[in-house]
């Protein structure tokens, strides 16, 4: 027998989790916060689908393009230092180009 709430309550949760990666492509494809991760140096990827991912404890790697090193606060890291994505034109975490 199946238990009638647990099949509720997971359906309620996997609506949530659809609703919110139907945000995150909205965000996306709109580019809703564009100054601001403009400022950031971050690609429409890595501002609004990856950022919702990424365990949390200190990391340390050196930038790929200068070797200067940077700091984390989770196992999410940049490729870039600020100064270098700023200077080409890439995204800090991914390098892509920016658009
Ligand atoms: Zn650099
Ligand atoms: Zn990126």
């Amino acid at each position: 027998m199946v238990s009638k709430t647990r099949a509720l309550d997971s359906k309620a949760r996997n609506k949530r989790v659809i609703d919110g990666y139907k945000k995150t492509i909205e965000d996306y494809t709109n580019d809703t916060e564009k100054k601001e991760r403009r400022e950031h140096c971050l690609c429409k990827y890595c501002k609004y689908v990856s950022s919702k991912i990424g365990g949390a404890s200190m990391t340390t790697k050196p930038c790929d393009c200068c070797g200067k090193k940077l700091y984390f606060e989770s196992t999410y890291t940049d490729d870039l230092c600020i100064d270098c994505a700023k200077e080409y034109g890439h995204c800090k975490r991914c390098s892509q180009k920016m658009d």
